[in-house]
């Protein structure tokens, strides 16, 4: 459906029908995988508004619509992977250009910031965002973009997207904010003031730890424009297939969703109570730091929880990842099935030590990406192997 008949509609309403039309050619209910490089012109130039599918295909079409749909934005743009739709972002800078930059996010746009884009004369400068002072304090004028990660992956901290996004307007800068851990059924960052959504969507929107893809939202159309030229001129597109798959994760997001909150209710507040757990990073609870600012934003806390045992040390740690049956010892997140990480180690290995513990990341630290079984079998897991 268009987003005009789905305007005011309710979330679910939204999420099932974002970007479904009916195939015009033969009524499928599904949009079908135009699996397909290029598209016949019946005269130099004329064509029905697909040339190659580098810039145009059908399939990528129909998800980009249901991306801009579900973060309450006119434009989506898919990527083949959400590295690539920030790496996007950052090619809208110029050499000299500033980038304010959360010191805790994924060790994977850290490192395509320092290791990439460095070295192109863009300079990133890195805080902790939670405190809108500590953006405020390095503001210039040449800030152009300020990215930001909420919940952050893997510490769960909390920053006020529409405080920072009167910082940005202020400094005449791009607001984007990674809403990759809330999805969009928790948090809609545009309703707050950001320029720029952007997901791993290989995460809580494809849900079925099946694809790798990424993607960008937003309301402005000269912006889209800037991202649509760097997306075709660049080349990092998802292939027709792999935005069926996401098109089709898509569909049950919301009922993921719920799901992935009530059991993280339930996990978050069962390792709190557990004497050998130190500390549960989750901003659900109501003496989190971020709390307030959630309950604000957000509809609900999702499957994301961290926590650190009160023996410190990796071996301690080792013991339980090696140790759970049903939680799988992998990288990634958002996907039905419970995932356990050690960020120091797996996911967060790419940013240095001494970055990791300044930022507030032990090397005990274990993530869990809480999956929809039941509750009580993820919780006997935890309980095994935590002893
Ligand atoms: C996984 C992840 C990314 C990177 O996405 P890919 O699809 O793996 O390229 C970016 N941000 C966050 C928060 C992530 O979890």
């Amino acid at each position: 459906m268009s987003s005009e008949n789905l305007a005011g509609k309710g979330l679910a309403t939204r999420i099932i029908h974002a970007g479904a039309a009916p195939d015009p050619s033969t009524g499928a209910i599904m949009t079908p995988i135009f699996q397909t490089s290029t598209y016949v012109q019946t005269a130099p130039g004329q064509h029905k508004g697909y040339e190659y599918a580098r810039s145009q295909n059908p399939t990528r079409k129909a998800l980009e619509e249901a991306y801009a749909i579900l973060e309450n934005g006119k434009y989506g743009l898919a990527f083949s992977s959400g590295v690539a739709a920030t790496d996007a972002v950052i090619k809208l800078m110029n050499p000299g250009d500033e980038v304010i930059a959360a010191s805790d996010m994924y060790g994977g746009t850290y490192r395509l910031f320092t290791k990439i884009f460095e070295k192109f004369g863009i300079k990133f400068i890195y805080v902790d965002t939670t405190s809108v002072d500590n953006i405020k304090a390095v503001v210039t004028s040449n800030t152009k973009l300020i990215w930001l990660e909420t919940p952050t992956n893997p510490l769960m901290n909390i920053t006020d997207i529409a405080a920072v996004s009167e910082v940005a307007k202020a400094a005449g800068a791009l607001l984007c904010v990674d809403n990759t851990f809330a999805s969009p059924y928790l948090q809609n960052p545009i309703d707050f003031g950001a320029d720029i959504v952007m997901h791993s969507a290989t995460k809580y929107l494809g849900g079925h730890s099946d694809v790798i893809q990424g993607c960008l939202a937003m309301n402005d159309h000269e912006l889209r424009e800037k991202l649509y030229l760097i997306q075709k001129s660049c080349g990092a597109v998802p292939g027709p297939m792999d935005c069926f798959l996401v098109l089709r994760g898509i569909k049950t997001l919301h009922v993921r969703m719920r799901q992935h909150c009530e059991n993280g209710i339930l996990i978050a507040n069962w390792l709190r109570n557990h004497p050998k757990v130190a500390k549960v990073y989750w901003p659900g609870f109501e003496d989190n730091a971020g709390y307030a600012i959630a309950k604000k934003q957000m509809r609900g806390f999702g499957g994301m929880i961290s926590f650190t045992l009160k023996d410190e040390s990796i071996e301690a740690a080792n013991k339980v990842l090696s140790a759970t049956k049903i939680f799988s010892l992998a990288e990634s997140l958002g996907g039905v099935e419970s995932l356990i990480n050690h960020p120091a180690s797996m996911t967060h290995a790419s940013i240095p030590r001494e970055e990791r513990i300044k930022n507030g990341l032990s090397d005990g630290l274990i993530r869990l990406s809480v999956g929809i079984e039941d509750a009580v079998d993820l919780i006997a897991d935890l309980e095994q192997a935590i002893g």
